[in-house]
């Protein structure tokens, strides 16, 4: 049987649902598990979407209110689905035990480190995002995608490819074409997701940017944000997102480095523009991600964090 095959059984043989996706859930990650939820809704199954911490900025999507921050712990389900997830880990302390506690299991994602810890694993990681998998599932399921499923899987597509820049292939634009089809606003979609923010994002951005240094002749960009700055601005989980890309758009630099004070510790966010693989880092440091974007968590001083994470990446800068 093919995996497309055997998901659409476990769905099937399914009434209730719960998905899950990765902490600190991105565009991919949120429109996965909305889109698949108005998709198996279309099959008539109980689906629940459990994400404890919801970014905001993504409550323009259709279905966003309706995604649990809690769940009762009596609650059952017949089927687990993890979405855009790399491992049980990234599931976070919250989804983790839920996924090991339901009896079927089924993982749909587009991660080059995904460990297959599904029952069931579809993991193409040629495609440009989870949601673009999701497209092929849907199919799979005779579901047809309407205009609320088709905002909520274009906002996927177009954050995880960086505005379709990145890993993009030819048949991502055909899957695009079939999502215009059913009447999305693309504007109002780009503007929520790339220019829209808020006085106290602009304001942390400021302060990463005065603190903003270029090392290594400037091809590493290095900044970061403390917990005083998240205590002082009411910075809420997601605000950080985007900052590191600043110090990646200036000329000549190579990798950014954005560290975020966090729990203790340090959550860093690496960014290449060329040839520096930093999803190799990433996975030094239990982290992940991709070739060109990663991240991971590191527990130790600011000082310890930021000259190891400079050493590893001039290790790979070339001469
Ligand atoms: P960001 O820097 O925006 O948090 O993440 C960049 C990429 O790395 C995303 O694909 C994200 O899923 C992945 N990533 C970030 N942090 C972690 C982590 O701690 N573990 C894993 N497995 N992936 C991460
Ligand atoms: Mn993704």
């Amino acid at each position: 049987m093919s995996i497309l095959d055997s998901i659409k059984e476990k769905i099937n043989e399914a009434n209730s649902i719960l998905i899950l996706t990765h902490e600190n859930p991105d565009g991919d990650a949120i429109g996965s598990s909305l889109g698949f939820m108005h998709g198996l809704r279309k099959l008539d199954k109980n689906v629940d979407v459990f994400i404890p911490v919801k970014n905001r900025m993504y409550n323009f999507l259709p279905g966003f209110d309706e995604i649990k921050e809690e769940l009762s712990e009596d609650a059952e389900y017949d089927l687990c689905i993890s979405l855009d997830s790399s491992d049980l880990e990234r599931l976070g302390t919250f989804g983790r035990p839920w996924f090991e506690k339901i009896k079927n299991t089924v993982v749909i994602d587009h991660h080059i480190t995904n460990q297959n810890f599904g029952d069931v694993n579809y993991v193409n990681a040629v495609a440009s995002s989870t949601c673009q998998n999701i497209i092929v599932v849907l199919a799979a399921l005779d579901v047809a995608i309407n205009k609320d499923m088709a905002t909520c899987i274009y906002s996927g597509m177009l954050t995880d490819t960086g505005g379709f820049r990145y890993n993009v292939q030819p048949e991502t634009f055909e899957f695009v074409a079939m999502l215009l089809e059913t009447g999305i606003d693309i504007a109002k979609i780009y503007r929520n997701l790339f220019d829209l923010t808020t006085e106290k994002r602009t304001r942390l951005l400021g302060r990463a940017l005065i603190r903003l240094e270029l090392l290594e002749e400037g091809r590493i960009a290095f900044t970061y944000t403390t917990a005083e700055d998240d205590d002082e601005l009411g910075i809420e989980d997601g605000d950080h997102e985007g900052i590191v890309n600043c110090g990646r758009n200036i000329e000549g630099v190579e990798v950014s480095i954005f560290l975020r004070e966090k729990d203790g510790g340090y959550k860093a966010s690496l960014r290449s523009n060329e040839y520096v693989d930093v999803s190799r880092i990433a996975a030094k440091y239990a982290g992940g991600g991709h070739l060109r974007a990663s991240g991971f968590e590191l527990k130790m001083s600011f000082e310890q964090a930021k000259d190891l994470i400079i050493s590893e990446i001039k290790s790979q800068l070339k001469d």
